[in-house]
């Protein structure tokens, strides 16, 4: 939990150990809503030695600072990225991470001062958004160790600023993409900060994963090759959220070995953590499901409970609309209320000015404001904490995040209270009754795939365009590389001579890879009337965001798209404010291309392959913001998309089926709501998004000759989440079920097997049939 904030002395008197939830429950019918509560213990922190190597000045500094030791795991990470060592430091949130890296990292670059150009040792640290490397070159400021020649460098640097930074810096502080656009295309013009370089820091490196994961995977070997020209080898020090396996993912990330350091030895304060799912409703969904009260309102009332009570809380939404809901929310709930209090309530998202931002900060540090609800926005580089009470509007995407959110709730000596509110999905109701997801071993990987054709054939060709490829090269660059230059020189990309493979095209190579999409050029979103254009959305995913009748938000401004143009690539939108939100419809259907892997259980079968995809997207669902009321369907005239990718599937025989004691006419129903259930709990074990990912399932596929549930990567070339599929896949089916089996809904509704996004209207869903086929598939699995 975080440090004190001794300059805030607390506005109310601290009230005793779980009190704060008891207030929330006091109001009528709350406490049904309570699913589990965890009564988090205080933990002392275990601090060590300042280790011998450690330059003196950084010591002082550090003390000056308020540090007077290290706690035991910064010590070890440090010790071991000072000896050489690669290192990943994956403790929980607030547990001082940087110092794992700063250790080192100052003591080398002081020690390299007397270098003739003062430049013995460099240092270079990413951080995957700018603020949070602007927030980190400010704390390094703030330490006043004046002879470290520290700068950011992104694209906001002025170009004589970028001039020092190459000749002078010692510890330059930028994003993956930068260093994929400019620094190693440019690497001659660093030649002097490159030939020194001695560690490379990845912070928050859980945020690579997926599609962007996998570019930065290929940036950072582009890295280390460009580097070793130049004469260096550098230490990587990488920081994580905890995650499951951080050592094998820090490896995928870099391509080289790591040790792990995940022995948390910080201090905690005494926490309370509530599990709460709101009531089903009387409204009534597709095919008559109950809906439940959406995580929106509940939390609003939540809110409202807590600021009456002066409790300085924040709620997290996802969404930015969400967050907005909220506040509005709240402050109506406190009108009836205290009028006074309502002003005292703020929304806070991403896309708000510098200022504006600020503002809500430091109201929320003064006491000024008492809740705010935020998106997520607030988790990365802002300094607010110390609160009384976190809520947490639906399961926030990752567990990482989850603790990241709660830990901004916590002052000394005082109790911290986080409630995880859930919203109507198979993952949020499996949460919260399955406490052990949260607060046991974590199963959530960051996964990516460093082997994806898509993404590493341009980076093949931004590395031949940075230092001609050789044969030497390849390996690093893993198993897919030789195939994938044969091709890239069959299609004029690159050329084969023999030195090597060279780009000896006129564009710049750098070009073909955006870090944050996936080929294809992309689709444009502009104003009609203004032709402003607002941003570009991947071609591979515009059907489904951009189509006519979406809602679009950009920059927390909502627009209403009038037509989508694929040949064109263009879609036009207009400024609205609708009620409501839209969830684009699709159906897929799949061929299997190959097998890559495969496991027998029992009769049954799971295996891990590559497919082609072909998906149409053919309607468009709407539902009321706040409520999550279904206003209607619209339908949809767009053309079909291939895609090939990578998927985990699985086969039952019909034995199976008459064991699960299902009828012929009831096993469609059963496999599709499996399938719809398993997708939505598939992020919970892969760092992904329910919309990273789609499935087919059929009583009979002509591929497989058996009835047959498939969930295959939403990218190109795949991300590594079937992957993650495949090797969880008993944990995975396991929780799925479970999921099923736990909401309490009669016969299925959108916390247990409706999807928003399915393309057949969510028939046929059969809740209890694919409960017992899952246990058919599941107890068929070999023993361990
Ligand atoms: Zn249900
Ligand atoms: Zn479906």
């Amino acid at each position: 939990m975080p440090a004190p904030s001794p300059h805030h002395p607390p506005a109310t008197p601290a009230p005793p150990t779980g009190a704060l939830l008891e207030r929330l429950l006091a109001a009528p019918g709350r406490r049904d809503r309570l699913t589990h509560v965890e009564q988090l213990p205080a933990r002392p922190g275990v601090s060590v030695d300042w280790p011998e190597w450690v330059d003196r000045g950084v010591v002082e500094r550090l003390g000056a600072a308020g540090v007077s030791r290290p706690w035991r795991h910064q010590a070890e990470a440090a010790t071991h990225a000072r000896e050489g060592r690669s290192v990943v430091v994956a403790t929980g949130t607030a547990s001082g991470k940087s110092l794992a890296y700063l250790l080192p990292a100052l003591t080398a670059v002081r020690e390299g001062l007397s270098a003739r150009d003062g430049r013995g040792a460099t240092v270079l640290y990413l951080a995957p958004t700018k603020a949070l490397a602007h927030d980190q070159w400010r704390a390094l400021r703030t330490l006043g160790l004046d002879d470290v020649r520290a700068a950011t460098y992104d694209g906001d640097t002025p170009s004589d600023e970028r001039e020092w930074v190459r000749a002078h810096a010692a510890y330059a502080l930028t994003n993956p993409d930068l260093l994929h656009r400019s620094l190693l295309p440019g690497h001659r013009r660093w030649s002097a900060f490159l030939r020194s370089l001695r560690y490379v820091v990845v912070d928050e490196c859980h945020a690579y994963r997926g599609v962007f994961g996998s570019h930065v995977a290929a940036v950072l070997r582009r890295l280390q090759r460009v580097a070793e020209h130049y004469g260096s080898d550098p230490v990587f020090v990488l920081a994580s959220a905890t995650v499951s396996d951080p050592s094998i993912s820090g490896e995928r990330l870099t391509g080289r070995p790591l040790v792990a350091v995940t022995d948390d030895a910080s201090p905690r304060g005494p926490a309370t953590f509530a599990l709460w799912e709101p009531p089903l409703t009387a409204w009534r969904g597709e095919h008559g499901a109950p809906v439940r009260r959406s995580a929106v309102a509940e939390t609003a009332d939540l809110l409202a409970d807590l600021v009456v009570d002066g409790r300085r809380t924040i709620a997290f939404v996802r969404s930015r609309r969400g967050a907005e809901a909220v506040a509005t929310m709240t402050r109506g709930a406190l009108h009836d209320v205290d009028p006074g209090l309502a002003p005292r309530v703020a929304a806070y998202r991403a896309g708000y000015l510098p200022e504006e931002r600020r503002a809500v900060e430091s109201g929320l540090q003064s006491g000024d404001l008492i809740g705010v609800s935020a998106t997520s926005a607030l988790e990365l580089g802002v300094d607010v904490s110390g609160l009384d009470a976190v809520l947490l509007t639906g399961w926030p995407g990752t567990r990482a995040s989850l603790w990241q959110q709660a830990g901004r709730a916590g002052r000394a000596g005082r109790e911290a209270l986080a409630v995880l509110v859930a919203r109507d999905d198979p993952l949020d109701t499996y949460v919260v009754h399955h406490p052990e997801a949260l607060f046991g071993k974590p199963v959530e990987a960051t996964v990516l795939d460093p082997d994806n054709p898509y993404v590493l054939g341009p980076h093949l060709c931004a590395a031949a365009a940075e230092l001609p490829l050789t044969p030497d090269d390849l390996a690093r660059f893993g198993p897919a590389a030789p195939g994938l230059l044969d091709d890239l020189v069959a299609r004029g990309l690159l050329r084969r001579r023999p030195g090597g493979w060279f780009w000896t095209r006129a564009e710049r190579a750098a070009d073909l890879a955006d870090l944050r999409g996936i080929g294809g050029s992309p689709v444009r979103v502009v104003e009609s009337g203004t032709g402003r254009l607002l941003g570009t959305v991947d071609p591979g995913s515009a059907d489904r965001c951009v189509h006519a009748g979406a809602v679009y938000v950009h920059q927390g401004a909502t627009y209403l798209v009038d037509s989508l143009d694929l040949s064109d690539a263009v879609a036009l939108v207009t400024a609205a404010s609708p009620e409501h939100t839209t969830y684009a419809r699709e159906v897929n259907d799949l061929r299997v291309v190959a097998e890559v892997q495969r496991q027998a259980w029992g009769a049954a079968a799971l295996v891990f392959g590559e497919v082609e995809v072909t998906s149409q997207v053919v309607a468009f669902l709407k539902r009321r913001v706040g409520t999550g009321e279904v206003l209607g369907e619209e339908p949809l005239d767009l053309p079909p998309r291939h895609l090939r990718t990578r998927a985990v599937w699985w086969t039952v025989t019909s034995e199976q089926v008459a064991a699960a004691s299902l009828e012929p006419g009831e096993l469609p129903g059963a496999a599709h709501a499996a399938e719809h259930a398993s997708i939505g709990l598939l992020p919970l074990f892969a760092t992904c998004d329910r919309w990273d990912i789609g499935g087919v399932s059929t009583a009979l596929h002509p591929d497989t000759g058996l009835p047959t549930v498939f969930v295959y990567d939403g990218h190109p070339g795949g991300a590594g989440f079937a992957e993650r599929g495949f090797q969880q896949a008993l944990s995975w089916l396991t929780a799925t079920r479970d999921a099923i089996a736990a909401c309490d809904c009669e016969t299925g509704c959108p916390s247990c097997v409706q999807s928003p996004k399915c393309g057949n209207g969510n028939d046929p869903l059969d809740k209890d049939g694919a409960v017992r086929l899952l246990t058919e598939l599941v107890s068929g699995r070999p023993e361990r």
